[in-house]
């Protein structure tokens, strides 16, 4: 199974997946969705629109400067100031937001350009660096996991389905000693159901069961290597001072833009917000099985060929622009193609990481 292809059919006839988070949540919100993008052509490509928008924009260079931001502490300290506002800066050009202003100058105004992407990650560095330099150590940034088929989820008679995603980081929460996911995300402003919003949630659930998965197969690889019953007390002894496995991971919820430091309430907005859910373990099984029956659907979809549009307001119309198919989808069925071929591209399909980038 090449890297790009997210099933292949085994030779006893069950459908092998490797699905992540967005691939899942494409086919929860619409069929048709999903197969405009994620269902590859003859050619291994699948339909986009054309260009970015400078927020989804944002949300990347973000997750970079972070990334930079972390990796730093890992050196064994918290940037300074004129270190934290330079990682926001190459991070701005690396992801060529400058080409934005002229496309989107409102948005590009409002976030207050390069200044604007300093005062982020300084005011960043403020609220957390200090703290999180002491609660956590930096496992990793952007590890990529699942897409070497090393994180079996679950099978069943009609499936055989791995895991995949990439975490903007893998942090070890010293006082819990408890390894811990974390994942930003950008946000016009703070939601006000930010504390509940991310459960349930399939992704942080996902992350959860993955890091778990991974430590488990750690400390039985550990085990295995033991050669004789002494070699096996030290490993086990070894094993019970590593980390606990995750129970909860980290959403760090981001503002793109500054709130106002005089609001009518009186209350000023968080630009940040750290929310913490938490899962037990049957949480975690029942998230697990859920994954699966959505794989046996997923299959159903393929082999049958029918992608069922989700019409209505919690697909076509949801979140500010709507679904960027809807002006497919409002036309006849035999002049959709054409539509597609005028105002949308073919990429290569979304996929977490490239093993390649390991
Ligand atoms: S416009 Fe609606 S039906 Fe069409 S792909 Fe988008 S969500 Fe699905």
């Amino acid at each position: 199974m090449e890297h790009h292809q997210f099933y292949e059919v085994l030779p006893d006839g069950r459908y092998k997946f490797r699905v992540d988070h967005h691939t899942l949540d494409d086919h929860n919100k619409c069929e048709r969705y999903f197969n405009f993008r994620h269902v590859p052509d003859s050619l291994g490509l699948v339909w986009a629109t054309k260009g970015v928008s400078l927020k989804v924009a944002l949300g990347s260079w973000w997750s970079s400067t972070m990334e930079s931001f972390y990796h730093e502490m890992q050196f064994g300290a918290v940037p300074d100031d004129a270190t934290t506002a330079r990682i926001a800066v190459d991070a701005w050009r690396e992801n060529k937001i400058d080409d934005y202003k002229n496309l989107e100058p409102d948005v590009f105004d409002k976030f207050g350009g390069v200044d604007g992407a300093m005062l982020m990650a300084l005011e960043y560095k403020q609220a957390f660096g200090q703290a999180h330099f002491q609660q956590w150590q930096i496992i990793g940034a952007e590890l990529g996991f699942g897409w070497k088929d090393e994180l079996k989820l679950g099978e069943d008679d009609k499936v055989v389905v791995y895991y995949g995603g990439k975490p903007d980081l893998v942090v070890l929460d010293r006082a819990q000693n408890m390894i811990m996911p974390l994942d930003f995300k950008t946000k016009d402003s703070v939601p006000s159901n930010a504390a509940t919003k991310y459960k349930p949630h399939p992704q942080t659930a996902g992350y959860i069961f993955a890091v778990r998965k991974m430590l488990e197969q750690i400390q039985d690889d550990q085990i295995d290597s033991s050669h004789n019953d002494a070699e096996l007390h030290l490993n086990l002894k070894a094993i019970a001072k590593m980390p606990k496995a995750p129970t909860k991971c980290v959403v760090m919820v981001c503002a793109r833009f500054r709130p106002t430091d005089k609001p009518r309430s009186g209350i000023r907005a968080p630009r940040f917000l750290p929310v913490y859910p938490n899962y037990d373990a049957s949480e975690i099984e029942e998230w697990r099985n859920i994954v699966i029956e959505k794989c046996r659907r997923l299959r159903d979809s393929i082999e049958r060929s029918v992608w069922v549009p989700r019409e209505g307001d919690s697909s076509c119309h949801l979140y500010y622009t709507g679904c960027p198919f809807r002006r497919v989808c409002s036309v006849p069925a035999n002049i959709r193609e054409s539509v597609l071929k005028a105002d949308f591209v073919k990429i290569e399909p979304w996929r977490p990481y490239t093993p390649e980038e390991d």
